[in-house]
C-alpha cells in the first residue's frame, strides 16, 4: 500500500469505501526538515486506520510533518484537524480555505440546494443528496487556521522545490504543485487517468468549466515527465491526456445541445437525466440522489459554459430555470 515513488517521497492509498473514487492518493515526502502530507482522506475511522499505520510505517512524527492540501474536497483534507498539531502549518489556497471552513455551515448548502431548486430536482430527493453529500459528512470540523499559498509560492521539503500553480475548474482554489527539477506534477484532481474530474457548478454566477479548460492549456505547457494524481494511477502522458479530457467536454457540450435542439427548452435536472452518464446504474430513475446532485452539478457547469459562449441563453418559467438554444 506504501510506494516509494523516488527518492523519500512516497504514496499511500487510502480507502474511500462506497464511493466511485474508491481511494484517494495521499502524497509523503520524508525529509531532515519538516515532512509533507499532500491530501489526507476522509474525516471517517477508514482513512484514519490506513493513514495511521502508513505514518507508523514510515516513522513520521506529526510534530514535524506540515499538510499540503490540493483543494477542498472532503476525501483530500477530511483529516487535517486530526492530523495537526501544534507545530503543523497547513498550506492551502484562500479561495479553498475559506470554503473549508464554512462547510460546517448550513447556509452555504442551503444556497446550492436554493438554486437547484429551480430545477425539477424532487425535493425530497434533493434534501436526501446534501445529507449525504461526502462534503456534509467527512470534512474537518474544526476551524483551521491555513498558511494561505498561491500562484509562484515555493514549497522546499528535503531536496525538492515545489511551485504552486493555481488551477482553478474542479474547485476555484485547487492548487497543482510542480517541482520543476525532477519534472514533476502533483496534480490533485485537476488531471486523472481513467476517470474525469468533476467540473460541477451549482449557481449561474460561475464558468468553471471555462476556467478548467484554461487550467488545461496552462499544464500542457509544462515540460512533465511523472503525473502523481489524486486518484487512480500514476501517469506519464500529460499532454494527451490533456488533450483527451478537452475533446471529453466539447463533446459532453455538444451532447447538450443536441438534447436542447431536439427537446426544446430544458431545465439543469430534465438535461442531466438525458445526458449519458458512465456509472453502473441501468437509468437515470436508479441514480441515488447523491449521484443525481453531482450529475446536475456537472450539466450546469456545460450550461453555463454554452452560455458563456453565448451558443444557449435561460429564462425564469413557471419558477423553474429553462434553457435553449440561442437563435443565431
Ligand atoms: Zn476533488
Amino acid at each position: 500500500m506504501i510506494k516509494e515513488i523516488l527518492p523519500n517521497l512516497f504514496k499511500i492509498e487510502i480507502p474511500l469505501p462506497n464511493n466511485p473514487l474508491k481511494s484517494l492518493n495521499s502524497y509523503i515526502i520524508k525529509s531532515k526538515g519538516k515532512n509533507l502530507i499532500i491530501d489526507t482522506g476522509m474525516n471517517r475511522e477508514e482513512c484514519k486506520k490506513v493513514m495511521e499505520q502508513s505514518l507508523k510505517k514510515l516513522d513520521i512524527e506529526l510534530e514535524e510533518t506540515d499538510l499540503f492540501i490540493t483543494h477542498l474536497h472532503a476525501d483530500h483534507c477530511g483529516l487535517v484537524n486530526y492530523l495537526s498539531t501544534k507545530n503543523t502549518t497547513i498550506f492551502c489556497s484562500e479561495a479553498d480555505g475559506n470554503i473549508i471552513n464554512s462547510l460546517n455551515d448550513t447556509k452555504k448548502w442551503q444556497g446550492m440546494s436554493h438554486f437547484i431548486s429551480f430545477s425539477s430536482f424532487p425535493p425530497e430527493e434533493l434534501k436526501a443528496a446534501l445529507t449525504n453529500h461526502p462534503g456534509y459528512k467527512y470534512s474537518p470540523r474544526e476551524n483551521i487556521e491555513f498558511s494561505i499559498v498561491k500562484e509562484g509560492s515555493i514549497l522546499e521539503i528535503g531536496n525538492y522545490t515545489f511551485y504552486c500553480l493555481e488551477t482553478p475548474g474542479h474547485t476555484f482554489g485547487h492548487i497543482c504543485l510542480y517541482e520543476p527539477g525532477e519534472k514533476l506534477l502533483i496534480s490533485g484532481d485537476h488531471l486523472l487517468i481513467d476517470i474525469t474530474p468533476n467540473i460541477s457548478a451549482w449557481s449561474d454566477r460561475v464558468n468553471p468549466l471555462e476556467q478548467y479548460l484554461k487550467s488545461l492549456d496552462k499544464i500542457y505547457k509544462l515540460d512533465i515527465s511523472i503525473v502523481l494524481p489524486g486518484h487512480r494511477r500514476i501517469f506519464y502522458n500529460y499532454q494527451e491526456r490533456i488533450s483527451e479530457l478537452k475533446l471529453h467536454h466539447q463533446e459532453r457540450a455538444n451532447e447538450i445541445i443536441n438534447i436542447l435542439k431536439y427537446q426544446g427548452p430544458q431545465d439543469g435536472y430534465q438535461v442531466a437525466a438525458q445526458m449519458t452518464w458512465d456509472i453502473k446504474y441501468d437509468s437515470w430513475n436508479q441514480f441515488p440522489p447523491q449521484q443525481k446532485w453531482f450529475a446536475v452539478g456537472e450539466a450546469i457547469a456545460h450550461l453555463n459554459y454554452l452560455e458563456g459562449r453565448n451558443l444557449i441563453h435561460k429564462e425564469l418559467k413557471d419558477n423553474k430555470l429553462v434553457y435553449q438554444l440561442s437563435s443565431k
